[in-house]
């Protein structure tokens, strides 16, 4: 150790760099971590998936009190908003967490090395001025805003906003438009139309939310368009143009065509997001990037560089926070000489909407193309939420669980929820998976009743056989 300041230096305290280096330090490793935010946390805590589920969760009370849930359920209430209120429960959510972050570090004996870093070397990096030398050096930057061309981003201004300033609004807008039918689109896109706006989603493809089963894409979107969210698929913004407190866009069919104008209180740029890297100075680590603009790592997550690592949204894979965490203590645990692992097979993903969009594994497109176009080599079972006591009970009847499994061997390949709760229900369905379970298996798993999670259970049953309660 005698020249190195740090056994592992990490940079960037989000969901994967903050796990990294507080599993590097309780491993017995000296460990920094370089931060250049004011707080730690990443995007995941500050401006990512903690402020946005304050919003969601409160604009959920807000829409079931003044939808008519609630007077259904013989609660009479006349709601009126306080935005304020709903921002300041949000603020204090990030500082409650991003301050507890702050205290793990103190607990596990992090040093915080406050400021953006640079690489000067491949065991060196610059931190404020200050020089620092590594054993192991952990990239954990995260991603950012992809920027629209065209479509300039001013979230002081608040008319274009990216996703840090749809959370900050301070008024309801009229009408907003979101530009892309993604995760980020559909959860804030929904927190603004619980409150009140109309809100317009313009996806350039022909479905909303890529990379999910078909089925949950298409019912997803009939959820969406019942709840109010006009939907422009197969269309793309090309330009937009702040007009006093309006932006008008211009739209034009993606595949060409005639373009219209639209007019927007606010527009919502989430399109995606990308690597960071810019200012890291990886050249002079002697690191590069991929076309993507990522760092590439093997499946123990070394660079090309000996000593340099890679986790997290910086690397290929999906941008999770869950997923980076887990990145972060393998790629620590591999760094004190074990053995991390990371299946990403099984990284589930949850779109916290109402209901919720939850999967995990493979789509059935995936699966029947892994088998080589045969569409007999996959099994599907599917439930209605609707047959599901607990969620009728609840008056939740939108959405179903999908199972999908090899024909021959009846492991599950991949498990598909819409439903009020289906984040919390997608866990027993990666952990089944992670145990290699089959389709049998989670049909003859005795399930708590009445709970939303015996619809897994009952698609599973109808993968072989018949569910019961439909
Ligand atoms: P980040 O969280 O991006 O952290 C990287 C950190 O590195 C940042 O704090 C940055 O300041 C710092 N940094 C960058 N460069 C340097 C440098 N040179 N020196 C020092 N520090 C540096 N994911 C989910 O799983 N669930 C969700 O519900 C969810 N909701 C989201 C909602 C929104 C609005 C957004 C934008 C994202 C959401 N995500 C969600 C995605 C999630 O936030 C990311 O996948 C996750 O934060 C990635 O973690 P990370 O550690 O790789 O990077
Ligand atoms: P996304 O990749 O989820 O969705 C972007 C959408 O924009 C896609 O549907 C894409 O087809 C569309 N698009 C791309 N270019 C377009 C254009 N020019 N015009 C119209 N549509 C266009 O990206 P996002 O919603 O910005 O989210 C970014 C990342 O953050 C995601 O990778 C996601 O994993 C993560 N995130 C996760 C959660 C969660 O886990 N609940 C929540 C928010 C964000």
């Amino acid at each position: 150790m005698a020249d190195y300041d740090y056994d592992v230096l990490v940079i960037g305290a989000g969901p994967g760099g903050y796990v990294a280096a507080i599993r590097a330090a309780q491993l017995g490793l000296k460990t920094a971590c370089a931060e250049g935010r004011g707080t730690l946390g990443g995007t995941c805590l500050n401006v990512g998936c903690i402020p946005s589920k304050a919003m969601l969760h409160a604009s959920e009370y807000f829409e079931a009190a003044a939808g008519g849930m609630m007077a259904k359920m013989g609660v009479m209430v006349e709601p009126r908003l306080d935005l304020d209120a709903m921002h300041g429960q949000r603020k204090d959510a990030v500082k409650g967490l991003t301050g507890g972050i702050e205290m793990l570090f103190r607990k596990n004996k992090v040093d915080w090395l406050k400021g953006y870093a640079k690489f000067t070397a491949a065991d060196t990096v610059e931190v404020d001025g200050k020089s620092y030398r590594a054993k192991n050096i952990v990239v954990a930057t995260g991603s950012s805003v992809t920027p629209l061309p065209g479509v300039e981003v001013d979230n002081d201004k608040g008319v274009i906003v990216d996703s840090t300033g749809a959370l900050e609004l301070a008024k309801v807008p009229g009408h907003m438009v979101v530009i892309g039918g993604g995760v980020i689109g559909l959860e804030l896109g929904s927190v603004w139309r619980r409150l009140g706006a109309k809100v317009t989603c313009v996806e350039f493809l022909d479905q909303i939310l890529p990379g999910m089963d078909g089925d949950v894409r298409k019912e997803a979107n009939k959820i969406f368009k019942k709840q109010g969210i006009e939907f422009k698929l197969k269309t793309k913004v090309t330009k937009a143009e702040v007009k006093g407190r309006k932006a008008v866009l211009t739209l034009e069919p993606a595949a060409g065509g005639e373009a219209e104008t639209l007019e927007a209180d606010v527009v919502l740029v989430s399109i995606g997001r990308r690597p960071n890297t810019d200012g890291l100075a990886l050249d002079k680590a002697g690191l590069t990037t991929n076309q993507r603009g990522q760092i590439e790592t093997d499946h123990d997550f070394r660079t090309s560089v000996p000593g340099i690592w890679a986790i997290g949204d910086v690397v290929p894979g999906p941008m999770l926070a869950h997923k980076a965490e887990d990145e972060g203590i393998a790629c620590a645990e591999n760094i004190a000489g074990l053995t991390g692992i990371v299946n990403h097979d099984v990284i589930p993903s949850v779109v916290y909407t109402w209901p919720e969009i939850a999967g995990v594994g493979l789509s059935q497109e995936q699966a029947v193309e892994k088998a080589g176009g045969d569409k007999t080599a996959v099994k599907v079972g599917k439930f209605p939420m609707l047959g599901n006591s607990r969620a009728k009970t609840n008056h939740e009847p939108d959405g179903f669980v999908k199972v999908i499994a090899d024909a021959k061997t009846d492991r599950v390949l991949g498990v598909w929820c819409i439903a009020s709760v289906a984040g919390t229900m997608i866990a027993q369905a990666a952990q089944a998976m992670e145990f290699g379970a089959t389709s049998e298996d989670i049909a003859y798993t005795c399930h708590a009743h009445p709970t939303h999670s015996e619809a897994i259970k009952e698609a599973a049953m109808a993968v072989t056989g018949k569910p019961i309660h439909i």
